[in-house]
């Protein structure tokens, strides 16, 4: 006969301590669960623009009690603004335009931050858990799983093996957990047409304070500067329109060839952002792709974030479904603490319906994004102004509503509440 052990006894293990693994990990603690996290790279990877936080993920942060910390880093960002080859502003496009559910939303924090604020909630638990906290394990990664009636068997790759009852899968668009359970990535991985990459740079002279500035490149290039908490530095963004090439995947100098081919058709700001690109300490580069899968769990084994459902940076969705995710999964697990196996297939049936809605693309994609000629440039920037005209906005408005309608469960009566200390999000 199967054991299912009380909540408190569970030993989960998180594979991957990004937005989603670390978003798990905080409510498990709250929740009396202690577990182990592995997290391949080093230290917390820093990095990455602001990200988005409206409808039901900002309801997901306030309830995990992240607003102090969000509302310590929020970025004060008014929207995008478009310029052309000599600077001047071609287009621009107000957060508060669409309903907040344009391209800028009303809460905007880096994604780095972000990460820090689910850090900093989990240590504060930590403390008042008296300091047993979770089993944070760095550099550290599985290398196999087997799955069986009583639990999931873990091999690492320093060696170790250990039992666990619960293993969630958070370890991103590549992720080895869905590799191990469910089958390679090709089954599951749409490419869709580009790559992207982020790093911090001095801001240069000519980008908006406070506004996403945007430039597009001919060659099929889109280059925007977000701001940072710190107004001396800009988070840079490059996309690409580009073939798949499998060999970029860890080549740091291949693609940082192939982004200094997107940014040779030059413009005011190309230099700096090229000289900045080697100095970068949080350079991040990865395809634009979609994972759509028919089930994210097995009986015991949950993929969480990016690793089940990436919408890719084109979605503007991806901490949002990482948040919710992890919020919907926790608060399942909860739910019927004897029964891990029933709470993940819930998860499955419940979540499903938000994920469809978030990772659907802007019209037109990674083709719309990154035009490349001079004509289709101005095409695309015709093409925003009559988007944000007073005439079109109504329609906007309605097209954009995106993740608004989604009907998010509430688990206060299974999840304790975090305590609030800043006025809600
Ligand atoms: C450095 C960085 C910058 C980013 N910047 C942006 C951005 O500006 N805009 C945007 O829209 N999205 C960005 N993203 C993606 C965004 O964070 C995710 O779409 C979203 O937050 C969902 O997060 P996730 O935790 O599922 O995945 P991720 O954020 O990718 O986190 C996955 C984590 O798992 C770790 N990991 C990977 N493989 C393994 C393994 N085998 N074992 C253990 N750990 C593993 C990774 O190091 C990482 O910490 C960025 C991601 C990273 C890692």
């Amino acid at each position: 006969m199967t054991t299912q052990p009380t909540p408190a006894a569970l030993r989960v293990l998180i594979s991957g301590g990004g937005i989603a693994g670390n978003a798990v990990a905080l409510q498990l603690l709250r929740a009396g669960i202690r577990p182990t996290v592995v997290e391949r790279a080093a230290v917390p990877r820093p990095g990455g623009q602001a990200v988005d936080l409206r409808g039901p993920s900002r309801t997901v942060a306030q309830r995990m009690g992240l607003a102090p910390g969000i509302r310590n880093y929020q970025l004060d960002e008014r929207g995008m603004v478009y310029i052309d080859s000599t600077g001047r502003e071609a287009a621009r496009m107000p957060a508060e335009l669409f309903e907040g559910n344009g391209a800028v939303a009303e809460i905007e924090i880096t994604r780095g931050d972000l990460n820090q604020v689910l850090l900093d909630a989990i240590a504060e638990e930590t403390a008042r858990h008296g300091g047993s906290g979770i089993d944070y394990r760095y550099g550290e990664q599985i290398r196999a799983l087997r799955e069986h009636a009583d639990g999931v068997s873990v091999e690492f790759a320093s060696g170790a093996t250990e039992e666990f009852d619960l293993v969630v899968g958070a370890d991103g668009l590549h992720s080895t957990t869905r590799r191990l359970a469910f089958g390679p990535e090709e089954q599951f991985s749409t490419y869709l047409g580009g790559y992207t990459s982020y790093f911090t740079m001095p801001t240069p002279e000519g980008i908006r304070p406070h506004w996403m500035t945007v430039q597009l490149l001919p060659g099929g290039t889109f280059l925007g500067f977000r701001p940072d908490a710190d107004p001396a530095t800009t988070k840079v963004m490059i996309s690409i329109r580009r073939p798949a090439d499998p060999a970029l995947r860890r080549d740091t100098a291949a693609q940082k060839q192939l982004l200094r081919e997107g940014l040779a058709a030059g413009g005011r700001l190309v230099p700096e952002v090229d000289a900045a690109m080697d100095h970068a300490e949080d350079f991040y580069f990865d395809e634009l792709a979609r994972i759509t899968m028919p089930q994210w769990t097995t009986e015991r084994i949950a993929l969480v974030g990016d690793a089940g459902y990436c919408g890719s940076p084109l979605s503007g969705q991806g901490t949002a479904m990482a948040l919710v995710g992890a919020y919907v999964l926790v608060g399942e697990i909860m739910r019927t603490p004897g029964r891990p196996t029933a709470a993940l297939a819930r998860y499955n049936e419940i979540l499903r319906p938000f994920v469809k809605s978030a990772q659907q693309l802007p019209p037109g994609g990674v083709k719309a994004m990154t035009p490349r000629t001079r004509a289709g440039i101005r095409a695309s920037l015709a093409l925003v102004r009559f988007t944000t005209s007073r005439l079109m906005r109504p329609l906007m408005t309605r097209m954009l509503s995106g993740t608004e309608d989604y009907a998010l469960p509430d688990y206060s009566a299974d999840l304790p509440a975090a305590e609030q200390g800043a006025r809600p999000l």
